[in-house]
């Protein structure tokens, strides 16, 4: 039996899967069984930062690994301190719970919430229209996608959600009783949609006012995809809480949820724990990629790359205008709009050697590595505007096509 079949036989079928077979992975690029290699633009769904193979990395598992895997929660490791250090100084931030994945990150943020707001009886929480946080009941609660919520109601108490950026409905429904608002201040699985400056500007004179707690999910948009540490970063806030993930671990499991000095206090011992979370791989992974992230002022790069990106992907949009409806994002974290479904686009795109994502039914959504280099970019679009145009052929070009 192949593995086609054998992974349908064995396995919950949950996952709708690419159907290639990955022999190993180097930088920026994924090669096949079959000896085919492909450009990476989905990054692991945002996960591998470095992209694949990172010496530094895979030192830093390995020097771990042959000292123990596991300890448990019991014992002081230094893995774990040593990443919590350097992500506390990296961000401001005064302390984090580690744990094993973004949802779980977001489970700690619900619970710091309710347990802060239990005192004043402040209960609710707030997510927006469309956004992500995560597949666990509390996540989930706060998660506004109807596929992934149908059939699985009654949800938690006391959750609501706000549609994107309406500031009239964040003013009717936020009030005293409100413990935590959560935002992704640019959406990822929503389709790169970006909070407006208008909207967290009204968010946090409510704050001012009936006192919540923000709560920013920076699961897909943190550790420098957007050009920052923290997506947050480009509206000058400072959320109470942050939750991390994907990146973090450097490709193993490892989540977090980053707490403001004020909040400190608010789980207290055996309030809240987990067996593996905090796993010292995963951490030791963790520490080698903020290193090499920071060290390599790959903030810099991600600016520099993605502006160049987004330029680019503009000129496509003007030349196939009937086509792209919009291209929008910060740094590496790119959505490219159709007017049409996009699923055809992306299957064609990876026959051409490219992956790439659609979410949301019609947004190409870019996630490659932050090590990508301008010549990865220009190869996308060039094949980009290619893949188009075979798609589509009766579609209209505007100015110059791409043979000029
Ligand atoms: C992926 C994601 C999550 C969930 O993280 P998991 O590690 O899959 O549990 C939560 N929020 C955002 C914004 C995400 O992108």
């Amino acid at each position: 039996m192949n593995l086609h079949d054998k992974e349908k036989q064995f396995l919950l079928q949950t996952y709708k899967r690419l159907p290639i077979e990955v022999d190993h992975a180097d930088g920026v690029y994924i090669y096949g069984k079959d000896g085919k290699r492909y450009l990476d633009f989905l990054g692991g769904i945002a996960v591998n930062a470095l992209g694949y193979n990172n010496a530094r990395v895979k030192a830093a598992i390995m020097a771990q690994v042959n000292r123990y895997l596991h300890m448990s929660n019991m014992f002081y490791m230094d893995a774990q301190v040593d990443l919590a250090e350097m992500l506390c100084g990296l961000s401001g931030y005064s302390k984090v719970f580690l744990t094993n994945s973004g949802t779980e990150a977001i489970e700690g943020a619900i619970k710091i919430a309710r347990k802060w707001g239990s005192k004043e009886k402040k209960t609710k929480l707030f997510a927006l229209s469309n956004s992500f946080h995560g597949r666990t009941f509390g996540a989930l609660s706060l998660t506004d996608r109807p596929k992934y919520r149908q059939g699985f109601e009654p949800f938690l108490p006391d959750v609501d959600h706000i549609t994107f950026n309406s500031v009239e409905e964040l003013q009717r429904k936020i009030d005293a009783n409100t413990a935590g608002v959560f935002i992704e201040f640019i959406q990822g699985e929503g389709g790169v949609n970006v909070v407006s400056e208008e909207f967290v500007r009204e968010l946090y004179s409510l704050k001012r006012k009936h006192r919540f707690l923000v709560v920013a999910d920076e699961i897909q948009a943190g550790i420098y995809r957007t050009g920052k540490l923290f997506s947050f970063e480009h509206y000058g806030v400072h959320p109470d809480l942050v939750t991390v993930a994907k990146p973090i671990g450097g490709g193993l499991p490892l989540g977090g949820t980053l707490v403001d000095a004020s909040l400190e206090q608010v789980l207290e011992y055996g309030t809240h724990g987990t067996t593996f979370g905090g796993n010292p791989v995963s951490c030791a992974a963790g520490l080698a990629t903020l290193k090499e992230l920071s060290e390599k002022h790959i903030d810099q790069h991600v600016t520099k790359i993605g502006n160049y990106f987004r330029q680019r992907l503009l000129e496509v949009k003007s030349r196939h205008d009937s086509l792209v409806s919009e291209v929008r994002g910060l740094g590496l974290m790119i959505g490219v709009e159709f007017k049409t479904e996009c699923g055809e686009i992306v299957n064609r795109l990876m026959g051409n050697g490219i992956l790439a994502n659609c979410t949301n039914g019609n947004v190409i959504r870019l996630l490659p590595p932050l090590i990508i280099e301008q010549e990865h970019v220009d190869i996308f679009v060039d094949v980009l505007e290619k893949t188009v145009q075979a798609t589509f052929p009766d579609a209209p070009v505007k100015e110059k096509s791409l043979q000029n």
